[in-house]
C-alpha cells in the first residue's frame, strides 16, 4: 500500500492547469464554506481550486442578442468554455487519483453542472469564493472573479479533500474596478449591477441577472466588456 499521507502538496505538481489555489478549511470557519464543504466531507481538511482560461478571441462574441436561425457566434465562446471545463475535470479526476493512491478522499466539483440550490440560486459551494480565498483572483463589481493573468475569463473546478494540503497565498492589492469605473454597470441589459456601497465588494440582484439570463438563452456583457487581465492577445483582438 503507498501511503506518504505527510506530503500531500506534491500531490498537484502535475496538474496541467493555469493556475492552482488551496483553502485550508479551518482557516474558513467564520464563512458558509466551511459547513457546506464539510457537509461533502465530514473530515474535509482542504479545497483545491482549479482554473483554467477561456481564449480571449472568443470573448468578444459574447453578445447576448440571438436571432432565431441566424448563426450566433457566441457559440464559439460556449464550445471552447465546454472544452475548458472537460479540461478541467479531468485534471480533478487526475488529482483524486493521486489522493487515492496517498490514501486520502477527494470529491470532485466539476466545472459545470454542479448542484445548485434554485431558490437562492447557489452552488453548493461557491467557488469563486473559494478560489478568492485561495488567492486566485478577487472579486470584481461585475461579482466575477478576476484573476490578474485572465481577469474574468477563467472557469474553475474545485476537489474537496481530506488531504491537509498547506494554504496558498490571497491576493490583497489587486483591484482593477475603480480605474475601470464599471464598464460591467453600464453594460448590463437589465441594470442587475450596481456600484457598491461602501464595505461591499460587488452589489448584483443576481434574481434580475438570472431572469434576464433564463429569457435571453444566456448573458455574460459583464464578462465581455471586462478589461481586468487583458493580455497581449485580448488587446490584438480588439477585446
Ligand atoms: S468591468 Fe470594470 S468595474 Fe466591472 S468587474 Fe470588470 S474591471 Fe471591475
Ligand atoms: S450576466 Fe448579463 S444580466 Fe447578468 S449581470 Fe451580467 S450583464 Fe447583467
Amino acid at each position: 500500500m503507498t501511503s506518504p499521507r505527510n506530503k500531500p502538496d506534491k500531490l498537484l505538481e502535475g496538474v496541467e492547469v493555469d493556475k492552482v489555489g488551496v483553502v485550508k478549511l479551518e482557516d474558513t470557519r467564520d464563512t458558509p464554506i466551511y459547513e457546506k464543504t464539510r457537509s461533502l466531507l465530514p473530515d474535509a481538511k482542504s479545497i483545491i481550486i482549479l482554473a483554467l482560461e477561456v481564449f480571449p478571441e472568443v470573448v468578444k462574441y459574447l453578445v447576448s442578442e440571438r436571432k432565431v436561425g441566424e448563426i450566433t457566434l457566441r457559440d464559439l465562446y460556449n464550445r471552447n468554455a465546454e472544452l475548458v471545463s472537460g479540461r478541467l475535470d479531468w485534471e480533478a479526476y487526475k488529482v483524486i487519483k493521486a489522493l487515492h493512491g496517498a490514501g486520502y478522499k477527494g470529491i470532485p466539483l466539476p466545472a459545470s453542472g454542479s448542484p445548485l440550490d434554485n431558490r437562492r440560486i447557489e452552488s453548493v459551494l461557491s467557488y469563486k469564493h473559494a478560489a478568492q480565498i485561495a488567492g486566485l483572483g478577487v472579486f470584481g463589481w461585475n461579482s466575477l472573479l478576476l484573476t490578474p493573468e485572465y481577469g474574468a475569463r477563467v472557469r474553475l473546478s474545485c476537489i474537496v479533500t481530506d488531504a491537509p494540503f498547506p494554504p496558498s497565498t490571497p491576493i490583497d492589492e489587486y483591484n482593477p474596478c475603480p480605474e475601470c469605473g464599471g464598464a460591467c454597470i453600464k453594460v448590463c441589459p437589465v441594470s442587475a449591477i450596481k456600484q457598491p456601497e461602501d464595505g461591499e465588494t460587488f452589489n448584483i440582484d443576481k434574481y434580475v441577472c438570472s431572469t434576464y439570463y433564463n429569457y435571453a438563452g444566456g448573458c455574460a456583457e459583464c464578462l465581455r466588456v471586462c478589461p481586468a487581465g487583458k493580455t497581449k492577445t485580448a488587446q490584438v483582438m480588439g477585446k
